[in-house]
C-alpha cells in the first residue's frame, strides 16, 4: 500500500501468497466494484474464506485509491470493523497488521472494552460490535467513518442488531458513509430481507466432504466423553489437528490438563476462550511439526468468529453456553444449553476446511433432529433495561459504559463518602474473577490464601481488601502468584478504576473515604453497594434458604459456595445470579432489612409485593421509621 513507503519485508510476500488463495480474492474486484457503485453491499461467505481478514483490507485499498492525496498524517477517516467477541477483535487485528506489514496499534489496530489499541494514524481499526455501538453514543453520525463493515452479522449479537437498525438510518443522513454487511452462510436470507434490493455478493467456500459420527447412547457427562473421544482419536486416526468445542474457561483448562496428563508430548494442546491473556490467543496459530497433533479445546469462539487451519477432526458435545432472560423474574443468566442444528452444522464444517474430516457427535442422531434447526437472536433472550437506556442515550454525549444499578452506586457513593472504595469495588466487579482456585493438592493452599482476604460482612469488602492488598503489594506478579490471584484481573481492575477515575471527575463526582478508622468505614460502603443493586436482595427464610425479593415473583436461592460470609445474615445484596445445578446468588453482601427501607423506599413500596417473611419484616421497619418520624416531630414541637 502506498501510504506505508518503507519496503515490503519478506515475510510480507510469503502471506501475500497465502492470502491470494483465500476464496474471497476469486471475488476482489466485484466486490470492489459493487462497493463503488452502491452505499451498502451484503457479503455472505463460509467461515476461513476470508471475510475478516481481507475484506476489511480491500475496502481500505478502495477508500486510498479514492483518497490518494490523504496519507496518515492529514487524514480524517478510518475505516472500521466489528465483531461480537473481543477475541476475535483482537486476534484478527493482529493478524492484518501482520499481513499488511505494520506494527499493530499504528495503521492497524484495535478497540474492546477498556484497552484501546489504536491511534492517531490508524486507518483499520477492529472494534467490537458493543464498543461501536458506544462511539455512535458520542457521534451518532460516526463522522469518523468513511466505511463500516459489520462482521458476523448472522450471530445476530444484540449489539450487531441495535448497529443494523442504527446505521440503516445514519446512511440516509450520510451519504458519503458505506456500510458492508458480512455473514456467515446461516441466515443469510434475513439480511437480504432487511436491506431491499442490496446487492449481494457469495463467496462460495470450499468444504471438503466431513463424516458425521454420532453416538448410540446419550453420554452422561459430555466432558469426560470429549476427553476420552480426543484420546480415541489420537490413538486410531491418521494425522490431523483436533478441535474440541467446550462452553467455558473452568471446563476448558480441566480438559486441556487432563488430555495432556494422558498424552504428554505427543499431542500440543492449546485453549481457547474469551479471558485467555492476548500472549496465549496467538498460540492457537502457530504451526506444530508434522509429528505432534494439536488440539485446540475452545469454546463457541471457533464456531465461526476465528479459523484454525488444519482441523481434521471435530468434537462436538453439543453445548454451549448461551444468555437466557426470564421476563418474570427479570434475570438473567448464562447457562449451558443445547445448540442448535445450524451451530452443530457449523461445527461439523470446520472439520473440512483443508482435507475430508471427521466430526464426532457426542449425541444421538435422535438429539440431533430434536435440537432446534436455528439459535434465537441474542435480543430475543436479553434484558432490554440497559439496551432501553442505551437507545435513549443514542445522541447524548459522555454516556457512562455500566449497568445502570453499578452507575447509580458510583454517582450515590459520595452521600455515603465512600466514593473511592466504591470504585476499587465496581473495578473488581468488571474483570473477571481473581481467585484461581486449582483442582487437585494446591486448592486447600489456595483456599487460605483465599480466606486471609475475607471480610466476615460479605465479598464486595472481600475484593476491596483484595485491591487494597494488591495495591500495597506494589502490583507484584509473585505476590499474586502465592497468593493465588489472577494478576490479569488486577491489572486489569487497577486500569478499569483510571477510566472510572476520569469519567467521575467529568461529572464532577467527589473522590472521598470515610477514613479507615472510622466506626461507619464498612457500614457506609455497603450502603452504597445497596444503593446500586437494591433490586438484588435475599431474605434468610426461617426455613434455612434465601428467597429473592421482587415485586412480582421471589426465588428460592443459595449463597453460592465461594462466598466469605461466616454467617448467613438476614438480608443480603447479590451482584449476580447463577443457575448451575441449582439456583445460586453470587458475590454477596451482608446488609440490613432497614437500609432498604432508607435508599430505595420508591422500590420497596411493599403493597405490590407478594404475601413473604421478608416483607412482614419490611413492614415492621417502615412501621418504626414512622414512629420514630413522629416522635422526633413530638419533641421539636415540645421544644
Ligand atoms: P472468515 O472471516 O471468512 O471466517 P478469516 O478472514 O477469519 O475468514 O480467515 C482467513 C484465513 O486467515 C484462515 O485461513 C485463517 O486460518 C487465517 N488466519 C486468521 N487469523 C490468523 C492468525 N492470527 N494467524 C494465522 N492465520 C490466521
Ligand atoms: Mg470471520
Amino acid at each position: 500500500m502506498d501510504m506505508m513507503k518503507k519496503a515490503y519485508s519478506a515475510r510480507y510476500f510469503e502471506i501475500l501468497e497465502k492470502r491470494k488463495n483465500l476464496p474471497v480474492w476469486v471475488h476482489k474486484e466485484e466486490f470492489l466494484q459493487t462497493l463503488k457503485e452502491n452505499q451498502i453491499v451484503l457479503l455472505v461467505g463460509e467461515t476461513g474464506s476470508g471475510k475478516t481478514t481481507q475484506i476489511p483490507q480491500f475496502v481500505l485499498e478502495a477508500v486510498l485509491n479514492e483518497n490518494p492525496s490523504s496519507g496518515p498524517k492529514g487524514k480524517k477517516w478510518l475505516v472500521g470493523c466489528t465483531q461480537p467477541r473481543r477475541v476475535a477483535a483482537m486476534s484478527v487485528s493482529r493478524r492484518v497488521a501482520e499481513e499488511m506489514d505494520v506494527e499493530i496499534g499504528e495503521e492497524v489496530g484495535y478497540t474492546v472494552r477498556f484497552e484501546d489499541c489504536s491511534s492517531s494514524k490508524t486507518v483499520l481499526k477492529y472494534l467490537t460490535d458493543g464498543m461501536l455501538l458506544r462511539e455512535a453514543m458520542a457521534d451518532p453520525l460516526l463522522g469518523r467513518y468513511k466505511v463500516i463493515v459489520l462482521d458476523e452479522a448472522h450471530e445476530r449479537t444484540l449489539a450487531t442488531d441495535l448497529l443494523l437498525g442504527l446505521l440503516k438510518q445514519t446512511l440516509i443522513s450520510r451519504p458519503d458513509l458505506k456500510l458492508v454487511v458480512m455473514s456467515a452462510t446461516l441466515e443469510a436470507d434475513k439480511f437480504h430481507k432487511y436491506f431491499i434490493g442490496v446487492p449481494l455478493i457469495k463467496v462460495p467456500g470450499r468444504l471438503h466432504p466431513v463424516e458425521i459420527l454420532y453416538t448410540r447412547e446419550p453420554e452422561r457427562d459430555y466432558l469426560e466423553a470429549a476427553i476420552s473421544t480426543v484420546i480415541q482419536i489420537h490413538m486410531s486416526e491418521p494425522p490431523g489437528d483436533v478441535l474440541v468445542f467446550l462452553t467455558g474457561e473452568e471446563e476448558i483448562e480441566d480438559a486441556c490438563r487432563k488430555i495432556v496428563s494422558k498424552l504428554g508430548d505427543q499431542v500440543k494442546v492449546v485453549p481457547l476462550y474469551s479471558t485467555l491473556p492476548p500472549a496465549m490467543q496467538q498460540k492457537i496459530f502457530d504451526p506444530t511439526p508434522q509429528t505432534v497433533r494439536k488440539i485446540i479445546v475452545s469454546t463457541n469462539i471457533a464456531e465461526t468468529s476465528l479459523t484454525i487451519d488444519g482441523i481434521v477432526y471435530v468434537v462436538d458435545p453439543g453445548f454451549s453456553k448461551q444468555k437466557l432472560y426470564h421476563p418474570d423474574t427479570r434475570v438473567e443468566s448464562l447457562l449451558v444449553s443445547p445448540i442448535s442444528q445450524a451451530s452443530a452444522d457449523q461445527r461439523a464444517g470446520r472439520a473440512g476446511r483443508t482435507q475430508p474430516g471427521k466430526c464426532f457427535r457426542l449425541y444421538t442422531q435422535k438429539s440431533f433432529n430434536e435440537l432446534e434447526k436455528q439459535s434465537y437472536a441474542e435480543i430475543l433472550r436479553s434484558n432490554l433495561a440497559n439496551t432501553v437506556l442505551t437507545l435513549k442515550r443514542l445522541g447524548v454525549k459522555n454516556l457512562f459504559p455500566l449497568d445502570p444499578q453499578m452507575a447509580k452506586m458510583l454517582i450515590v457513593s459520595p452521600q455515603f463518602n465512600c466514593s473511592n472504595e466504591i470504585l476499587s469495588i465496581s473495578a473488581m466487579l468488571s474483570v473477571p474473577n481473581c481467585f484461581i482456585r486449582p483442582r487437585g493438592e494446591a486448592q486447600k493452599a489456595a483456599d487460605e490464601a483465599k480466606s486471609s482476604f475475607a471480610h466476615i460482612d460479605g465479598d464486595h469488602l472481600t475484593l476491596l481488601n483484595v485491591f487494597h492488598a494488591f495495591l500495597q503489594n506494589n502490583q507484584d506478579s509473585d505476590w499474586c502468584y502465592e497468593k493465588f490471584i489472577n494478576y490479569r484481573a488486577m491489572k486489569s481492575a487497577v486500569s478499569v478504576r483510571e477510566q472510572l477515575v476520569r469519567i467521575m471527575s467529568r461529572f464532577q463526582i467527589k473522590l472521598c473515604s470515610p477514613g479507615f478508622n472510622s466506626r461507619d468505614y464498612y457500614v457506609n460502603i455497603r450502603k452504597a453497594l445497596l444503593a446500586g443493586y437494591f433490586m438484588q436482595v435475599a431474605h434468610l427464610e426461617r426455613t434455612g434458604h434465601y428467597l429473592t425479593f421482587r415485586d412480582k415473583d421471589d426465588q428460592v436461592v443459595h449463597l453460592h459456595p465461594s462466598n466469605c460470609l461466616d454467617h448467613k445474615p438476614e438480608w443480603v445484596v447479590y451482584n449476580e445470579y447463577v443457575f448451575t445445578s441449582r439456583n445460586f446468588i453470587r458475590t454477596v453482601t451482608h446488609i440490613r432489612g432497614e437500609w432498604l427501607v432508607d435508599v430505595a423506599p420508591h422500590y420497596y413500596k411493599l403493597a405490590n409485593f407478594p404475601n413473604s417473611e421478608a416483607k412482614r419484616v419490611l413492614q415492621k421497619h417502615y412501621k418504626k421509621r414512622k414512629l420514630s418520624e413522629e416522635r422526633s416531630c413530638k419533641l421539636y414541637l415540645l421544644r
